[in-house]
């Protein structure tokens, strides 16, 4: 997404101000990109509308090119899309406890993030119990145990044999008596939509009265992602959503969605499969991340230009402040980028574009190291170097959103 929107920002030429015609194309592009990430079109149509409204009626500000005026307000229009900021979870009444409800298609996550959110909430104080209601599958009942078991929390389940409603009442009412502070309620999935899977999360729904109603969306989601989130919140009124699996190659596109098609925030972000990871969602670093993806499949890319032009060490001896610097010390970069790209290539797909894996796990950065003759502390030490290049390019691209000064959010 983030390249093809580079596209439409060099398109704006070098005009006083944004018009009619130099945004058409970086707007048909963005467009694009939008629906390249798999955003629904119902979603994409209003906010380039939105987008245009406000770059036409943008005052010309001193010193900020068109372009960066672009940027900003699409930066600003995207995080608004997600909901402005970040919302936390409903707090319960009277003492009563915190009830979450998880809903949402099979293989989204929710048994995951049922776990997941109760190592949150545990983490922070609070008395946590999951309940098992998809009686549909021996599976679940066990994956939710040994889910807890992992994250130090009970799970109250009554087999394959009572309903899902009753099982749920009954886990919030002991939830109660042993004062929780916090009842999870996983449920069951299907792979579509169908009537009675509605109708049991509505029974489920009215018995325990839930604080939170959460949609887990697969962040793979596509088109789809805007008529699953309506007919969800026809049947259960959701609070919020919870977008998963935004560690993979996932375009993002349903994150865009949720908010603009339910009026519900997304609260919180699964970024990998192991319990501890979930993340507040924050619409504008969302937005960054967006605008500014920037992975190690960017950064060898980046390499493998320079290289393609010839000599890396003449190119950078062209480059200012480089003629200082010695033939020798140039080749000593050059072979820098040389173990980086070997130790790049011993990667997995999934480990190119989301880097935070190998830094988080030794046994990733080991088989890398292995698999390209290097030691592991090389790989850690690449990994280094790419996060602090990445954390300036983020800063960078922020800075150049806020620079723009076309409204008041900032
Ligand atoms: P459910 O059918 O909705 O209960 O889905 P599960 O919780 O069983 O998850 C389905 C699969 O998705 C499992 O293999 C999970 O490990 C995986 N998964 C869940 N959340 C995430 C996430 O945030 N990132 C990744 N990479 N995998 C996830
Ligand atoms: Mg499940």
């Amino acid at each position: 997404l983030s390249q093809s929107l580079n596209k439409a920002w060099g398109m704006v030429q070098k005009d006083a101000r944004l018009t009619p015609e130099n945004m058409k194309a970086p707007l048909r592009e963005i467009r694009r990109a939008l629906l390249e990430a798999d955003v629904p079109l119902m979603v994409v149509r209003p906010f380039i509308a939105r987008v245009e409204g406000r770059a036409l009626g943008a005052a010309v500000t001193k010193g900020v090119s068109p372009q960066q005026q672009l940027v900003k307000i699409v930066y600003d229009e995207l995080v608004i899309l997600m909901g402005g900021k970040q919302v936390s979870l409903n707090v319960p009444e009277g003492g009563e406890p915190q009830v979450i409800l998880m809903a949402g298609l099979q293989g989204t996550g929710k048994t995951t993030t049922a776990a997941k959110l109760a190592a949150f909430l545990k983490n922070k104080g609070g008395r946590v119990m999951l309940v098992a209601t998809d009686v549909y599958r021996p599976a679940a009942i066990e994956q939710l145990v040994v889910l807890g078991g992992q994250v130090g929390v009970p799970v109250f389940e009554r087999g394959l044999n009572v309903p899902p409603a009753d099982i749920a009442r009954e886990g919030v009412a002991l939830a109660k008596e042993e004062g929780m502070d916090t009842v999870i309620i996983d449920t069951a999935g299907r792979l579509q939509i169908d009537a009675t899977l509605m109708q049991e999360l509505q029974e489920i729904s009215s018995a325990v009265r839930p604080t939170d109603t959460l949609l887990v969306v697969d962040a793979m989601t596509g088109q789809e992602a805007a008529g699953l989130v309506k007919t969800f919140n026809t049947t259960v009124p959701l609070t919020g959503a919870i977008v998963t699996k935004l560690d993979g190659d996932a375009r993002g596109g349903a994150a865009l969605a949720v908010k603009e098609v339910s009026g519900c925030p997304i609260k919180f972000v699964g970024m990998g499969e192991k319990t501890d990871a979930l993340e507040l969602f924050y619409p504008d670093r969302m937005a960054s991340r967006i605008l500014a993806k920037f992975d190690l499949n960017d950064f060898l890319k980046q390499y493998k230009m320079i290289s393609g032009m010839g000599n890396l060490t003449s190119v950078l001896k062209m480059l200012p402040g480089m003629s200082g610097v010695s033939d020798k010390q140039l080749q000593a970069v050059e072979a820098q980028y040389k173990v980086y790209e070997s130790m790049i290539q011993s990667m997995t797909r999934q480990e190119r574009a989301n880097p935070d894996l190998l830094a988080k796990m030794p046994s990733r950065r080991r088989r890398v190291a292995r698999g390209s003759g290097r030691e592991e502390a090389q790989v850690a030490e690449l990994i280094a170097v790419y996060t602090s290049m990445r954390a300036q390019m983020q800063t960078m691209t922020r800075m150049m959103a806020l620079s723009g000064g076309a409204s008041g959010l900032g």
